[in-house]
């Protein structure tokens, strides 16, 4: 390590080499990164200007290990910056946006370095290199083609200016939505707390206090807004709520995003312009396992016909419901999460404040580690810190003794952490250069309490998080750069998606969902609604996905629209979208398309994921053992260990032996009665 004066300078003697949380200081950062840009300057520079003949191991691999150092800092911040933000950390962020995207710039615009890996790929066949390696190369010279690397000139220039200022938006975008999401909040009456379980109540409080309020106060916080929305009763202030919640980025404030969204879109569809491409979706799909927009499309709408008419038919119902109530309709968007509840609890007799004492956090930790160990072998023994927040709990991760991995959980709710849910590796699998074992993070915003009880979709997003972990964990490849979720987009949600179904399984729950005061297991007659209850309102979920991916792909499929709110809005209009359901994420506060390119023209990958999860279960339902070994050998070796050492199809392929349809999607999300 060069990097002198700052902890990133020396060798961490803690256990596993996990950071050494309790000696970075924010002011270590700076210096560390510009230290480790300049070193990784020096290594691509040697590479690139070598006199030698090149070959395999001086050209990829030595890029493999050009940035050591800055693998290390960036591993470290990122994960901060997303899940424990301060003012010092926004502004790094906002410093480094444009210093990455000028390194990253330097490096593919590098011509000599190029040519050494084109005359690698032109003369590949004799160079006796592994399948991996072929990959490795494959994908080394389609990431130099993609970012510019064969144009010239004015061309190339603007390219590096447009990307540049693309990764500046993408933070703005970011941290205007953060700002959006912690400035506003409702504060309620004790007399508006009426009809709100306790736990609602508790985390109303708890936000109060966080916030120097009077009393409880209901914030965007998704663990905190959904379930208001869905118990009180009170139509004025849910209103109120949800039109907040739908305003994040669009309050005309200094924080607003729209003008943003439509800058943003114009340069992806200038960049993919330059590089040859008819649409940004057609640049942007080109190495995903969907490999066109008419596939994208064509998958959407066969989803969308009968989520519509299911999510119709339950509007119906809802509405009928607030009529009753003595209210005039027709039913209102911040009207469906309450009525919904109303009639599950009605239908199904599925309270989830009856439910949440049996999915405590421990229990539901508990389970996914169980699942884990059944499956694969592994074994979880608890840690101790420091890690970078009290809340933060480590484990390390070993099979038949030895180590796999560590595993860090960061579970709560606050004002630091960005909304949603994440996986994330502060160091990745490789071995190249000597084996290194990741660092695995799951952040999520769960709401706290003593204990910390989950909601079923809170478990359902825990194991989720919990799958993409095990994607890192159980890598086994030699370079970093397909290493664990390195796949194809609209691939990785697999791992993740599939773990979700064993949650699902009676005997994982009759196991592991117990009261969290008496021990005792969930009764049988309430394991079995919430079994029966998964298909619950799954039109209103599939519509406000699917509207959602059908407008991404829309923004990104012609020409970039001057408006993107009213894009938005005419591809809305010509779906026929229900009038009481809205997209799950507006353009203004769209952060999976807006505040990086990450998802852009890809949130549809998720179902993409979903259509290959429900077939990939049902590998060990036609085996009829959902811990079949046989089965999870293959999951662990063409899936969860392989990377992206291989295409995405051919990997799926190796394991199923198949490709999968729509139909176990559709059955699975109880939307096939409606087609
Ligand atoms: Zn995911």
């Amino acid at each position: 390590m060069t990097i002198l004066g700052t902890i990133f300078a020396q060798d961490w003697t803690t256990p596993f080499g996990l950071p050494p949380f309790d000696q970075i200081r924010d002011e270590d950062f700076a210096p560390a990164f510009d230290a480790a840009l300049t070193e990784a300057r020096v290594n691509i520079a040697a590479i690139a200007d070598s006199t030698d003949a090149p070959t395999f191991a001086n050209v990829i691999e030595a890029l493999e290990l050009a940035e050591g150092a800055l693998d290390r800092v960036a591993g470290v911040f990122y994960n901060l910056s997303g899940a424990d933000s301060n003012e010092a950390r926004e502004a790094l962020m906002r410093d480094l946006a444009p210093k990455m995207s000028a390194f990253s710039s330097e490096v593919s615009n590098n011509k000599a370095l190029f040519a050494r890996i084109e005359t690698l790929w032109q003369g590949r066949d004799g160079l006796e290199l592994t399948p991996e390696q072929m990959r490795v190369l494959t994908l080394y010279r389609q990431m130099f083609v993609r970012s510019g690397a064969l144009l010239e000139g004015a061309s190339a220039e603007r390219l590096t200016g447009v990307k540049s200022r693309l990764a500046v938006l993408g933070t703005q975008f970011s941290q205007n939505l953060l700002a959006d999401e912690r400035d506003w909040f409702m504060p309620l009456a004790e007399a508006d707390l009426e009809g709100l379980p306790e736990f609602v109540v508790a985390s109303a409080r708890a936000a109060g206090q966080e916030r120097d309020a009077a009393g409880p106060v209901v914030t965007l916080n998704r663990s905190l807004i959904v379930p208001f929305l869905q118990f009180s009763p009170r139509r004025a202030l849910r209103q109120r709520a949800y039109e907040a919640w739908g305003a994040r980025g669009a309050n005309g404030n200094a924080h607003d995003n729209r003008a943003i969204a439509a800058e943003t879109l114009a340069l992806r569809n200038e960049r993919a312009t330059l590089l040859g491409y008819a649409s940004f979706a057609d640049y942007k799909l080109e190495p995903e396992m969907a490999k066109t927009p008419a596939a994208v499309r064509d998958l959407l709408m066969r989803v969308w016909g009968p989520a519509r008419t299911k999510a119709e038919a339950d509007a119906a119902v809802l509405e009928a419901m607030l009529r009753a109530d003595g209210i005039d309709g027709p039913l209102e968007p911040w009207d469906w999460r309450y009525y919904s509840e109303k009639r599950r609890r009605a239908e199904h007799d599925l309270d989830e404040a009856v439910l949440k004492p049996f999915l405590s956090l421990d229990a539901m930790l508990a389970a996914q580690f169980d699942c884990a160990n059944r499956l694969f072998g592994l074994e979880f023994r608890e840690m101790e810190g420091p890690f970078y927040h009290p809340d933060v709990r480590g484990w390390e991760v070993t099979r038949k003794g030895a180590h796999v991995a560590v595993f860090l959980g960061d579970y709560f709710a606050r004002g630091s952490k960005r909304s949603g849910a994440w996986c994330s590796a502060m160091r990745s699998q490789r071995k190249l250069g000597g084996e290194v074992r990741p660092i695995v993070v799951n952040v999520c915003n769960f709401a706290n309490g003593d204990p910390a009880l989950l909601s079923y979709d809170d478990a359902r997003t825990l194991f989720h998080e919990f799958g993409h972990a095990l994607h890192q964990m159980l890598s086994d490849v030699t370079y970093g750069f397909i290493s664990g979720t390195s796949v194809a987009r609209d691939f990785v949600e697999l791992p993740s998606q599939l773990y979700e179904h064993w949650l699902e399984v009676p005997a994982v729950l009759e196991r592991h969902a117990r009261h969290w005061q008496t021990g005792e297991p969930m009764p049988a007659a309430m394991l079995k609604r919430l079994l029966d209850a998964g298909t619950y309102d799954q039109g209103f979920a599939t519509v406000e996905f699917v509207a959602s991916a059908l407008v991404d792909l829309a923004f990104h499929e012609g020409p970039a629209p001057a408006d993107p709110m009213q894009k938005q809005a005419e591809v809305l209009e010509a779906l026929g979208m229900p009038r009481a359901i809205r997209m799950r994420h507006a353009t203004p506060h769209f952060a999976h398309v807006f505040s990086g390119d990450g998802y852009s023209s890809g949130y549809y990958s998720y179902m993409w994921s979903e259509v290959m999860d429900a077939d990939a279960f049902a590998a060990f339902e036609e085996v009829g053992d959902p811990f079949d070994p046989a089965t999870a050998a293959r999951l662990e070796r063409y899936i969860l260990s392989a990377g992206g050492s291989d295409d995405a199809e051919r990997l799926y392929m190796q394991f199923r032996g198949k490709m999968p349809g729509v139909e176990a999607l559709l059955k699975g999300r109880g939307l096939l009665d409606a087609a």
